[in-house]
């Protein structure tokens, strides 16, 4: 079977349904209306294609963490 992007895209939600149903919710429906909320399965172009880890725990360099080593003085 084709893999689908969703499956590795960060704007995609598993939804599991107590009688084992799943489905792959596009999260970007909610706000642009040109994705489906259920896209048809497998997606294999998509413009709002975003990589997983990128998507869920990409965090900008310099960043305030507040734990920056100050070691370039
Ligand atoms: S943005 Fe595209 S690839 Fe990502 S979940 Fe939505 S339809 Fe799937």
């Amino acid at each position: 079977m084709t893999p689908s992007l969703c499956e590795t895209c960060g704007s995609m939600r598993e939804i599991v349904t107590p009688r084992g149903s799943r489905f792959l919710m596009c999260r970007l429906a909610a706000t642009d209306p040109t994705f489906a909320k259920y896209p048809p399965q497998p997606v294999v172009h998509c413009s709002g294609y975003v990589p997983k880890e990128e998507g869920d725990s990409k965090v900008p360099q310099g960043g305030n963490s507040g734990s920056a080593p100050d070691d370039q003085r």
